[in-house]
């Protein structure tokens, strides 16, 4: 049995007022789930504060290097000194946005093993890829990047979130179909640890939604953009994990 995980991506947003005001309104009274909430780095320590036996921080970045000079990079082993638990790693936006290859990515999952983190690995394709009937070529391609400098059994203490890069901040969703067909794939691509790693979906999850979605039989939990910046909406999008 898997427990399911909601994490939270608030992405570039928030601040000191947000963060304590999100705490009072998160409701997780009857949540079986995991949850995670992945602040901006400067919001880290405040969270750690809050959050107690059933809510872990993550990161939404790390650098790939240990230490050294390296001017406004932040290491694995400073998130673990926070306390951090989790760290999102190759996010569509930082991939298209910022430039991070397969491989930069392969190097920060890492990373963030090596210090006793566990990697929320993104993996998705793009609306042209899906159209070109490539999805599972892109993602094949997304952990083969991974697994070829990390070993084969680095799927162990980690998460992948499968993210249709379409559906992130658009409103459109895959179907639960669709992504339980994705999630089905990535499961069979992970090796021995496939049984056991949680598969989470990202790609404008709502509470309307989020049940459909985690009624299928390879989906996990959730990353969750927009809606978890409501404290209300994306309780009830915990609470929709059973
Ligand atoms: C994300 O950015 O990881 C994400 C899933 O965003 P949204 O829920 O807003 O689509």
């Amino acid at each position: 049995m898997r427990t399911p995980l909601v994490a939270a991506n608030w992405k570039m947003n928030g601040s000191r007022e947000f963060a304590e005001q999100f705490f009072k309104g998160l409701d997780l009274e009857g949540v079986a789930a995991r949850v995670a909430i992945c602040p901006p780095f400067p919001y880290l320590p405040l969270l750690a504060e809050k959050v107690g036996e059933r809510v872990a921080t993550g990161a939404q970045n790390l650098s790939e290097q240990a230490n050294g000079a390296f001017t406004g990079e932040v290491s694995a082993s400073m998130l673990e000194d926070w306390g951090v638990r989790y760290v999102i790693v190759g996010h569509s936006e930082r991939r298209s946005l910022y430039g991070e290859s397969s491989e930069l990515v392969a190097r920060k999952f890492g990373a963030a093993r090596s210090a006793g983190l566990i990697p929320i690995l993104c993996v998705g394709e793009s609306r042209e890829e899906r159209e070109q009937e490539r999805t599972l070529e892109v993602i094949d391609t997304q952990l083969h990047a991974v697994a070829s400098i990390n070993g084969g059994d680095c799927w162990e203490n980690a998460v992948i979130a499968y993210e249709p890069v379409w559906a992130i901040g658009t409103g459109m969703t895959a179907t639960p179909e669709q992504a339980q067909g994705v999630h089905r794939f990535i499961r069979g691509r992970l090796g021995e640890a496939g049984a056991k790693v949680q598969i989470l979906y990202g790609g404008s999850v709502k509470s309307g939604n989020a049940a459909a979605l985690f009624g299928q039989a390879d989906i996990d939990g959730a990353l969750v953009g927009g809606a978890s910046l409501d404290a209300e909406e994306f309780s009830r999008i915990c609470r929709a994990a059973q």
